[in-house]
């Protein structure tokens, strides 16, 4: 068996554990930036969608105050009409004007209570939501149940560590990023020369690694693929001993004797 091929592939695993060693450093920072940075937006989006109601709610509380002010001035003025009026047809018609716009600050009440309302009972469920914090319940806590003061709180907070985070992992990635820029060489250089010496096993390697797994080539460790931990058959130890290769039973994974690791280190 021609050993020089799989000393190649070694050293292209060892090369490719480099890399996943660097990557380990972020510690998964990535994810959990990425899954705070979903909390973020989805308390901004909570924030804006209130404030929304707020703004809302006091437009048209203007409008209301507004409509009932110049209801009340036409009153006055149709009211000093009436003391003028020269005769009932004419008091009358002032009379039904006047009930209009009666009727008409009636209406705007109704509506201004309405918001009155709305608010009270954001208040309202807001309370409970505090009480509920109060008391660790958070497993019963509704969306609108989180009192605003809380809720700005948490923006702040969420910010303030996918900020921190962010920097923590980009420091990793400036520290490390000549090391993986020289490996990713190395790595391409590497697989050329596999491409020209032994395609197939490197299209096994790859077809290994393209799901979750990492290490298509692995050690013996205690006689077993140590991928794994199967048992390699004792009749193969000594073709793994001389440098050869066996590719394991339970996991398809390529089993080398410890050596060729250190050698690929060199
Ligand atoms: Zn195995």
């Amino acid at each position: 068996m021609d050993h020089t091929k799989i000393n190649l592939l070694v050293r292209l695993q060892h090369l490719d554990n480099q890399i996943e060693n660097i990557i380990s450093l972020q510690k998964g920072l990535p994810e959990e930036i990425t899954a705070l940075e979903e909390d973020l937006a989805f308390t901004k989006r909570q924030i804006e969608a209130r404030k929304k109601i707020a703004d809302d709610h006091l437009k048209l509380r203007q409008k209301l105050n507004e409509t009932i002010n110049d209801c009340r001035n036409k009153i006055r003025i149709f009211k000093e009409k009436q003391t003028l009026a020269r005769n009932n047809k004419e008091y009358d018609a002032l009379s039904k004007q006047i009930e209009y716009e009666e009727k008409e600050i009636a209406q705007a009440d109704i509506q201004l209570q309405d918001i009155a309302h709305a608010e009270q009972r954001t208040q309202e469920i807001q309370q409970k939501g505090r009480h509920l914090i109060a008391e660790n319940r958070y497993d019963e806590m509704t969306e609108e149940m989180m009192p605003d003061d809380i809720l700005l709180q948490q923006l702040e907070d969420l910010t303030k560590q996918v900020d921190h985070k962010k920097e923590e992992l980009n420091s990793i990635v400036i520290e490390t990023a000549d090391e993986v820029d020289a490996l990713n060489k190395k790595i391409d250089l590497q697989r050329d020369t596999i491409i020209k010496e032994a395609k197939r096993l490197l299209d096994k390697y790859d077809h290994l690694r393209s799901g979750i797994l990492q290490n298509a080539v692995v050690k013996l460790n205690r006689n077993a693929c140590s991928g794994c931990n199967t048992r390699v058959p004792t009749n193969r130890h000594t073709m793994i001993v001389q440098g050869g290769f066996y590719l394991c039973e339970s996991c398809g994974r390529i089993v080398v004797h410890e050596r060729l690791f250190d050698e690929a280190a060199d």
